[in-house]
């Protein structure tokens, strides 16, 4: 498949393009290379270089000696300014940018401007972030030991932080680690995915016009297999990682003593109640569970129903995943494109009949077609038991059990592995707060379906589903280390205690 690019982006023509690395400054065409693959007819689109750690190394040490300061040494100011200016380069480029979301992602057009969007939004909103950023004053004489000192907590930036992206997001997740990172004064290495890694590229060429500091960023296409030496090394102080929970796991095993941002493996519960508006309710769900073809962390893969609408509530969703067309994404009408790849769609194949084999029903979808997955709701009464339960699908396949009662909800919400958010439909306050309350995750949407988007408010797991933030104005929080800065006056008359 060919991508029809309108702008000239660091590419060496061929057979096959090839997309070369930002190390540092140097626009790098590798010694290797890996295949980059559309999902949609799973040929190649593209070639990008593989980097071996041995090659990365002398430009980690560029930046470790130089590019950390640089980015730390240019007023705050400035920063939004280059922020500032890569939204509006991004904008006039948005059209290559939804090319490629749609080629080497497979999402549909909507859903890639919208990828676009939300990053040119996040890059403007680092104004927000800023205010974060601040010290403290702490007076000494709440202790005898301290008295007539005082000190100053400040927090200043880590030095270098590495963010390893994860293949469904590849734009919007560069875009807000290095948001988070640099705006606090950090230099950033981007770890991209192996399978959807242009977007990741092309916004290098961004910030880099934009006159972001050569030496303060890194893109580099190390495949994650190979990634050990990297994770480990010890002038990288912050790992900020999206990806599923086996990776997060490894990285975290290896990696040593550092600070961790881990966004892990999801998949979300939803709770309806009784009194809950079940037409809306329904078109709701059916969106969290297609939305980028259930490739999402936040994608619904739970419906827990009180009794009273359940019947109602199972046609409401089945209804509206019947009205999605599946298919070649590019193709007007179509609103779900292919998975990543078959290895997904042989998982979700698998996962429905192991649900069938324990009894489980299929109410909708169920089939696949190489690549490409019909929405599924399947129907359960044992869901402990289901693979579906205990490992995550990332493919657009929920499952939807009548629960007797709250407490049940409660139960099989957080005896997941997984602990990233929840949704609840209905009205009666009096349930939603107890769920509120109840309800271990990370986030909690009420009426509606869990969607990060740009970060406006702080998104995360518990459990397996990780540690940390990611929050305009929150993860600034923990790429920031705090460092006390005390003042001793003692017999100086400065203060005459009795
Ligand atoms: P993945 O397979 O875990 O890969 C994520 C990233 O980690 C890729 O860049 C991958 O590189 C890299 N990687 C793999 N093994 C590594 C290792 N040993 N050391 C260092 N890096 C390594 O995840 P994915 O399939 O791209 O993304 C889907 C997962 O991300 C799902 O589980 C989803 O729930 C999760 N996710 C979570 C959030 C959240 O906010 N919690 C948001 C989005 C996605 P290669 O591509 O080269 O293998």
């Amino acid at each position: 498949m060919q991508l029809n690019l309108s702008y000239k982006w660091k590419v060496d023509e061929g057979e096959i393009p090839l997309f070369r690395v930002y190390l540092g400054g140097t626009w790098y065409p590798g010694k290797e290379s890996i295949e980059v693959k559309s999902p949609i007819d799973l040929t190649p689109l593209a070639r990008i270089p593989r980097i071996s750690f041995a090659e990365f190394s002398t430009y980690l040490q560029l930046m470790y000696e130089k590019g950390r300061r640089r980015i730390r040494d240019i007023p705050g100011e400035e920063r939004i300014e280059i922020f500032s200016k890569a939204a509006d380069i991004l904008e006039e480029r948005k059209d290559d940018f939804v090319e490629v979301l749609v080629k080497n992602n497979g999402k549909i057009p909507a859903a890639a401007n919208g990828e676009v969007m939300a990053s040119i939004e996040r890059l403007r909103k680092t104004q927000l972030d800023v205010r974060k950023i601040y010290g403290e004053y702490v007076p000494g004489d709440w202790s005898r030991e301290s008295l007539e000192t005082e000190a100053v907590v400040r927090r200043e930036p880590y030095g270098i932080v590495l963010g390893i992206i994860p293949f469904n997001y590849p734009l919007m997740d560069t875009v807000n680690k290095i948001a988070y990172s640099s705006i606090a004064g950090n230099a950033v290495v981007v770890k991209p995915p192996s399978s959807t890694p242009l977007p990741v590229l092309m916004f290098a060429q961004v910030l880099e016009e934009a006159g972001f500091p050569k030496e303060s960023l890194s893109i580099v296409t190390l495949p994650g297999k190979e990634a050990n030496s990297l994770v480990a090394d010890n002038r990288i102080s912050v790992i900020s990682l999206t990806g599923s929970t086996e990776t997060g796991l490894e990285v975290m095993k290896n990696a040593g003593i550092k600070q961790f941002i881990m966004e892990l493996g999801g998949g979300d519960p939803v709770i309806v109640l009784d009194d809950a508006d079940v037409e809306w309710a329904g078109e709701r769900i059916a969106t969290g569970i297609t939305s980028y073809s259930g490739q999402r962390c936040d994608s619904i893969k739970f419906i827990f129903s009180e009794p009273g609408i359940y019947e109602e509530l199972k046609n409401q969703i089945v209804n509206n995943l019947a009205k999605n067309k599946v298919g070649d994404p590019r193709v007007p009408g179509v609103t779900m494109g292919p998975l990543i790849d078959e290895k997904t769609a042989i998982e979700f194949e698998n996962a429905i009949n192991d649900a069938k084999a324990k009894g489980a029903r299929v109410l909708y979808g169920g089939t696949r077609d190489r690549n490409y997955i019909q929405p599924t709701l399947i129907e359960a009464d044992n869901l402990e038991q289901l693979y579906l339960y205990q490992k995550e699908v990332f493919a657009s396949i929920a499952v939807i059990v009548k629960v007797a009662n709250l407490d049940k909800a409660i139960e099989l919400s957080n005896k997941r592995r997984y602990g990233l958010d929840a949704a609840i439909f209905g009205k009666d306050i009096n349930k939603i707060r107890r769920l509120i309350r109840l309800l271990e995750v990370g986030a909690i949407y009420i009426n509606d379906f869990p969607r990060h988007g740009i970060g406006y408010f702080p998104f995360g797991g518990r459990r397996d589903s990780g540690t940390g933030r990611e929050g305009i104005g929150y993860t600034v929080e923990l790429v920031t280390a705090y460092k006390s800065i005390v003042y001793n006056y003692k017999g100086r008359g400065v203060w005459e205690y009795t």
